[in-house]
């Protein structure tokens, strides 16, 4: 069936800019990590899609990597761009990396200019678009030059193949390395991608820091720590959710008791504040002041309207934030 978006789209959604640039993002992002493979539901993952794209969100989150099979999720987000979305393609902001292990041999992994050109060459075929906008290195490369990496950055935005250039998983010292080789060759960091959420708080540990003073903007991943901090996990391991599933990245013994304890305990403080436990958490990362967005992960539109829904309260009295830190750390 044609789609038609929703006219009223904007209306909804919070735009933040993303540090010290011209672009604002969504307060949600939505990633692609999961359920937008070839082993996934085409009519399941078009509907999320679209209905992202009625709500305002504008930013789409993928990597070479991103599927199974390894760069399904790229091609099957292309045909959704020529589709349904062709019309709309400066509507939208769509980020890639590269850095993780993509193909075979020497140059299919980590941080060489040989891999990010070639890696962001295929990205963009298996898209069909001529650029993305914002290209990442999803991890930092402990044998590569430095240099080389940022260098290869650079030409990619020279080149005209990404507007704006990210990092992801780097940890301070090397961010602000990285940050800094950027900017002496002219093309800014746009923002920092690493994992963040009530349950992984390291990069309370310096990164943010290193980002408000750099002015670079913020977008944690898996700010529901996977699905573990909503409701969903409370009375076992449903069939469907990613724990359960075989080509899911969350092991089922993650779950733990002690996690299980603290969930259900943040769980009743998020009925206290007329949220769902995922509303909770994602205003608990948008609070930090240097993330610009959460890039949330869907199985379903239900899930996607729940989060979108937490910028109705993002609001937090200190007496709820401390109670969060002792059951966090207690
Ligand atoms: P989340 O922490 O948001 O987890 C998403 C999962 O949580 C969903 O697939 C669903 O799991 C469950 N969920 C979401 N909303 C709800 C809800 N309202 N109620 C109940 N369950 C819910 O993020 P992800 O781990 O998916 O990561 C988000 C994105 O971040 C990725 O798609 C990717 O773009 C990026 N990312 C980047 C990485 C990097 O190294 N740079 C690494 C990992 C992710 P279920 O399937 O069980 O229903």
């Amino acid at each position: 069936m044609n789609y038609i978006p929703l006219a009223s789209r904007y209306q909804n959604m919070q735009y933040n800019r993303c540090g010290y640039s011209g672009l604002k993002l969504p307060a949600i992002s939505l990633g692609l990590w999961h359920n937008f493979g070839n082993v996934d539901d085409p009519t399941n993952f078009r509907n999320i899609l679209l209905h992202a794209f009625d709500s305002g969100i504008t930013h789409f989150d993928l990597a070479n990597n991103y599927g199974p099979p390894p760069g399904s999720a790229e091609e099957n987000f292309g045909k959704l761009l020529a589709t349904d979305l062709k019309s709309h393609r400066d509507e939208l902001i769509i980020s890639t990396k590269a850095g993780y292990t993509m193909w075979d041999g020497p140059y299919g992994d980590w941080g060489s200019k040989k891999y990010l050109i070639s890696s962001l060459d295929q990205s963009l075929k298996r898209m069909g678009i001529p650029y993305v906008d914002i290209f990442y290195h999803h991890r930092p490369d402990p044998d590569t030059p430095l240099e080389e990496t940022m260098t290869a950055l650079d030409l990619i935005v020279k080149q005209g193949k990404a507007l704006y250039v990210g990092l992801s998983n780097y940890k301070p010292k090397e961010a602000k390395e990285a940050i800094s080789i950027l900017k002496q060759l002219g093309t800014p960091c746009l923002i920092h991608q690493p994992k963040y959420s009530m349950f992984e708080r390291s990069p309370e540990e310096g990164l943010f820091k290193v980002l408000e003073d750099e002015k670079i903007g913020c977008i944690p991943f898996s700010p529901l720590a996977q699905g573990m901090l909503t409701n969903k996990y409370l009375k076992g391991i449903p069939e469907t959710s990613r724990a359960a599933k075989a080509t899911g990245f969350l092991q089922a013994a993650a779950i733990t008791p002690e996690k299980l304890n603290q969930i259900n305990k943040l769980n009743e403080i998020a009925k206290t504040r007329n949220q769902t436990l995922a509303q909770m958490a994602l205003a608990w990362v948008l609070r930090q002041q240097c993330v610009t967005s959460v890039l949330v992960g869907a199985s379903s539109t239900a899930q996607l309207t729940d989060s979108i829904e937490t910028l109705n309260n993002l609001e937090f009295s200190s007496a709820e934030l401390l109670t969060i830190e002792q059951i966090l750390t207690g």
